[in-house]
């Protein structure tokens, strides 16, 4: 962050003040700078390990410092129903470009939520988080934010030909198009963990209305093995998703999450399969959605768990175009 106020001799923003912060002094302003926090947002929705960490404070001091900000902000006191419903007219729609799946979530993919796409290889996971890194930049009479997206590629799967085909379907510019999606690879869990506040600091700097996540579990799936591990596994992508969320919360943009499924031993009787991470992702994650093969292009698409809509079915196709009913 440093760096980049050198390298850019214009005018920033100007940055809040976290000395008037009671507690805060110039040299641990300096460290929460330094640590990419820009705004009292930020640190008023941090968790005091991670803050502690991050600005190399002890525990303590870290949470006083999170209340004062939450003062400041007015995070964590209640709000009455009224500012609810203010908050959620604020909320964003990104269309996946199919009408039956926009209408089976409530009007398209949502801002200040986990949007969790799981299922067998093939199912369309891919395709719908690269219909979305496009429609995002739609404006949004035509069903977009106006918005970029940072794309977390997990599996190697992101593909810049296809995107632009995605594009010319929606009918932007590819090239332009392409500009829009950032893209990181992720090589192990971890570094799939860091991209997360290089992601807030990109967003910082553009309008990034939409953060995707493909795939969620698979380098977790694969590093932490055997029932050992199970618990460290579930703790790790806890703390992650808790992380997409808080993005989806300072941005107001939406996050997609992808998930493979698993065989479950444990499952005797009904479905012996189901999404990678059980009960962690799926309590974080606001919309699931279970997509499966039907008759070729067709898919179907299932809402399984939401907050406030029925459960129900769409029918999309996969088109070279992209999503369509
Ligand atoms: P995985 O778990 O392996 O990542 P996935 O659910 O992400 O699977 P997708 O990549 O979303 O799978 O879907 C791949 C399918 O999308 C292909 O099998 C094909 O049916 C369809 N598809 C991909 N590209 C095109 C295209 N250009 N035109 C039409 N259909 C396409
Ligand atoms: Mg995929």
């Amino acid at each position: 962050m440093k760096e980049k106020s050198a390298k850019s001799p214009e005018p920033e923003e100007p940055e809040q003040n976290f000395e008037d912060i009671p507690g805060v002094g110039p040299s641990i302003a300096q460290k929460l700078r330094d640590a990419g926090i820009r705004d009292f947002m930020e640190l008023a929705v941090a968790s005091p390990d991670d803050l502690a960490t991050l600005a190399d404070i002890g525990t303590a001091a870290a949470q006083k410092i999170i209340n004062e900000a939450r003062k400041q902000v007015n995070v964590g006191g209640f709000e009455t129903g009224v500012e609810i419903l203010e908050r959620r007219k604020k909320l964003g729609r990104i269309t996946s470009m199919s009408k039956a799946i926009d209408e089976l979530l409530g009007g398209g993919i949502e801002t200040q939520a986990i949007t969790e796409f799981y299922g067998i290889f093939g199912s369309g996971k891919t395709q719908l988080a690269l219909q979305a890194a496009i429609s995002v930049q739609l404006p949004p009479e035509k069903g977009g934010l106006d918005g970029d997206c940072v794309y977390i590629d997990t599996e190697n799967t992101f593909r810049a030909e296809r995107a632009a085909e995605i594009a010319q379907g929606a009918g932007l510019d590819p090239a332009k198009a392409l500009a829009r999606i950032h893209v990181a690879r992720a090589f192990n869990s971890s570094h799939q963990e860091l991209l997360v506040p290089k992601a807030f600091e990109l967003a910082h700097d553009l309008p990034v209305r939409l953060l995707v996540v493909d795939s969620l579990t698979a380098h977790f799936r694969a590093e932490f093995i055997g029932r050992g591990a199970l618990a460290d596994r579930q703790q790790r992508l806890n703390r992650h998703m808790h992380e997409l969320l808080r993005f989806g919360d300072v941005f107001n943009a939406a996050v997609i999450c992808t998930n493979q499924v698993t065989a479950r031993p444990d499952v005797l009787f009904g479905d012996p399969t189901g999404p990678i991470g059980g009960n962690i992702v799926g309590h974080t994650a606001t919309f699931r959605v279970y997509l499966r093969k039907s008759k070729p292009p067709h898919r179907i698409a299932r809402l399984v768990d939401s907050p406030n809509l029925p459960e129900g079915e769409a029918v999309f196709s996969v088109t070279s175009e992209g999503i369509r009913d």
